[in-house]
Order: C-alpha cells, then sequence, then structure tokens
C-alpha cells in the first residue's frame, strides 16, 4: 500500500509547465486523498493554465505515481484560482493625509474655508498642500493673491513635474494656472479630468502632512475621478445653514458615503453660521438661519468641524488675495484655528480606527 506522504513527496517531482517548478511549491495542490489504491487529486491552476497544461500535468501525475504502484487508481481534477485584481498604487505616497473638501451648492464658502483651513494648519508647522480641482471656477489663485504666478517646470527622471506655487506655507496648484477661466467652462468632462489626474501623479508635491482638494460644488467627474486617482483620507463638507444648501450638503456627504465610494465624511463645516459686526463681536445675527450644518452634522452621525461667522473682513480678504487667518484678526483667525484643530482631531480619530481608504476601482453601474 502507497502512503499519503509517499505520494505527496513524489507529487513535488511534477513539474509546472509555465512557471518550471514542481506544483507543490507553486501551491497548486489543492486536495489529495488517498483511499487504499484510490488517489483523488485536485488541482488549482492559475487562470492562464490551458486544457493542454492540464493533460501535460496529469499524465505527469500518473507516470510519476505509477513508479510508486501500479494498481493506484485515479481522479485528477482541477480548478482554477480566483486571482484578485492587483490594487491600484497610491500616487502620492509621501502625502499622510489627504482631505476632499466639497459643498452641495456653489458660494458657500467652501474655497474660503480651505484656503483659510490651509493656512491655519501651516501655521501650526504642517506641510500643507491646496489643489484647486474646481476646474470650472478655480479660485483658489486669487484667493492666495498668486493669479499672475504659474508653476515651474522641472525635469525628473525624463518627465517633466510642475512646481506648486508656495503662499503663506502652501503649497498650491489650480487649473487657473493653466487656462484662462474662460476657457475651462467651455472644456469637456474629459479634459477637465485628465488635467485633474495631471495635477496629481505629474507634480511636485514632496512630503505632505495634509492635503486639501477644493472641489467643484455639487457631483461631478471630477469627484469621480478623484476618488478613483487617489485614497482620501476623508471629505469635508461645507454649508451654509439655509434649508436649501443643507439638502443639498446631505446629498454630497451621501456620494462619499456610498458603498462603492466608501471614504470616510470628516466632518461638516457651517460657514455664514451667523453675522458679527466687528464692532460688536458679541452681537450674533442668524441671518441664514440657526445650527443647519450643526442637525446635517447630527443626522448623519458625523462631527460638526465648525462655525465660521459671516465677516466683511473675510470677503475681503479672500478678494485681496490673503486668506483671513493669515492677517491674524482675532476674531475671524480663531473661527478658522478652532476648524483646524477640529479637522486634525478628526483625522486621528479616523487614522486610528479604520482601514486606509481603498482607491474606487469602478464607479459607474
Ligand atoms: P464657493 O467656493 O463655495 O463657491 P467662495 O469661497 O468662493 O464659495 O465664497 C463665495 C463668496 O462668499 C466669496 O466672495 C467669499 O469671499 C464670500 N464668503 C465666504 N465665506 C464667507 C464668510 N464666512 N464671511 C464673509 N464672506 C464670505
Amino acid at each position: 500500500m502507497v502512503s499519503k506522504q509517499e505520494i505527496f513527496n513524489a507529487l513535488s517531482k511534477v513539474i509546472d509547465p509555465i512557471s518550471n517548478k514542481d506544483i507543490i511549491s507553486q501551491a497548486f495542490l489543492k486536495t489529495l486523498e488517498v483511499d487504499g489504491a484510490n488517489v483523488q487529486i485536485e488541482l488549482e491552476l492559475l487562470p492562464q493554465h490551458s486544457s493542454v497544461h492540464q493533460q501535460d500535468l496529469k499524465q505527469q501525475i500518473v507516470s510519476t505515481l505509477q513508479e510508486l504502484s501500479e494498481d493506484l487508481i485515479f481522479n485528477i481534477s482541477f480548478s482554477k484560482k480566483q486571482v484578485a485584481p492587483p490594487k491600484k498604487a497610491n500616487p502620492l505616497p509621501n502625502v499622510k493625509n489627504i482631505v476632499a473638501v466639497a459643498s452641495g451648492k456653489g458660494g458657500v464658502g467652501k474655497s474660503t474655508v480651505t484656503s483659510n483651513l490651509a493656512v491655519a494648519l501651516a501655521k501650526q508647522g504642517y506641510s500643507v498642500g491646496y489643489l484647486d480641482a474646481d476646474i470650472y471656477g478655480p479660485s483658489g489663485p486669487t484667493m492666495f493673491g498668486v493669479e499672475s504666478e504659474r508653476p515651474r517646470v522641472l525635469q525628473h527622471e525624463g518627465k517633466n513635474l510642475l512646481v506648486p506655487v508656495e503662499k503663506h506655507g502652501v503649497k498650491i496648484m489650480s487649473m487657473g494656472f493653466l487656462v484662462e477661466e474662460t476657457q475651462a467652462v467651455v472644456w469637456r468632462g474629459s479634459m477637465a479630468t485628465s488635467a485633474l489626474r495631471q495635477f496629481i501623479t505629474d507634480c511636485e508635491w514632496g512630503e505632505l502632512d495634509y492635503m486639501l482638494i477644493d472641489l467643484p460644488p455639487g457631483t461631478s467627474d471630477i469627484h469621480l475621478t478623484l476618488v478613483q486617482t487617489l485614497p482620501l483620507t476623508g471629505a469635508i463638507i461645507v454649508t451654509t445653514p439655509q434649508k436649501v444648501a443643507v439638502a443639498d450638503a446631505k446629498r454630497g456627504l451621501s456620494m462619499f458615503q456610498q458603498d462603492k465610494i466608501n471614504v470616510p465624511v470628516l466632518g461638516i463645516v457651517e460657514n455664514m453660521a451667523y453675522f458679527t459686526p466687528a464692532e460688536l463681536p458679541n452681537n450674533k445675527y442668524y441671518i441664514f438661519g440657526e445650527d443647519g450644518g450643526r442637525e446635517l452634522a447630527i443626522q448623519n452621525g458625523v462631527e460638526l468641524l465648525g462655525q465660521i461667522p459671516i465677516v466683511q473682513s473675510i470677503r475681503e480678504s479672500g478678494d485681496n488675495g490673503t486668506p483671513e487667518v493669515a492677517n491674524n484678526n482675532k476674531l475671524t483667525s480663531e473661527a478658522f484655528e478652532n476648524l483646524a484643530s477640529s479637522v486634525i482631531g478628526s483625522i486621528e480619530s479616523r487614522n486610528q480606527g479604520l482601514p486606509a481608504t481603498e482607491i474606487v476601482e469602478i464607479t459607474r453601474s
């Protein structure tokens, strides 16, 4: 009688015709049952193994095992290994946290919040990037006061890399640097998405603690391209308190939480939460309604990261190209600095509690 061990040892002489290595070291042997003279063998092969390869393996097994005993009866079957598609590589491995800033509607202050948050993080000593992905209305260059600047081009390993413009301690890239605003609006979607991909893969971002991505309002191809290109640490949703804005923000939030996209929502920023006259800083007027952003956060089980007042100097500083937080105006800087601290805290707990986000493979169903 031939033992299972002897048969197992003999099978290590059977050579896989594709790799030229033995089938045991290749881990193809899935089942080996020996019952008297009956030998049952199942090999789990790769998708590239054809029926010709199977035939070859069968012949080798039979002739090898018949050397042990002429009386063996074989039942040899084959199955295919399920090979998972390789995971997409992260094009920005040196960026620790990548945060998308989104809004349901335009004009709620998403770019104002993103640029001030970027400067507030930089003021705390972090290295920060700001990617203006609002291809159709890139206001980043205006808000940072760098409209007339252009990214340098650097040669690296035979590839042209764009070097972000730096201002207020933040590395800035924007569609606004590459095209006139009037041109961008007539771009086809595919041109916009390939421009975004280029900003990610062909840009010398270096090592960053935080990269903030200022998205176009609503949901768009840009959003889909982004989650298909980068593993986002999370998303921040900016809204104003009025009902109509909150309803749109809710749609933006749901997009990130969809099963197929699965980007953690770090929290909500309620912008223009109340009006405060500079000369009466303790007076608050809820001109757009009260706590719309807070309620959205509670209803969706996410954090309210901050409530930013509507203050004339925030608008003026945005128009003048110095994010308000860089002006050290106590009333307004504090709101953005507190926001930065909440964002850091929310990212930390997200990183401790959840696995890294995966780049989305397929988003259209
Ligand atoms: P979005 O990026 O959502 O389209 P913006 O950031 O461009 O919105 O803001 C729209 C306008 O509102 C800008 O003129 C900006 O200066 C102004 N703004 C935004 N937030 C505030 C605020 N908290 N206080 C005063 N003005 C603000």
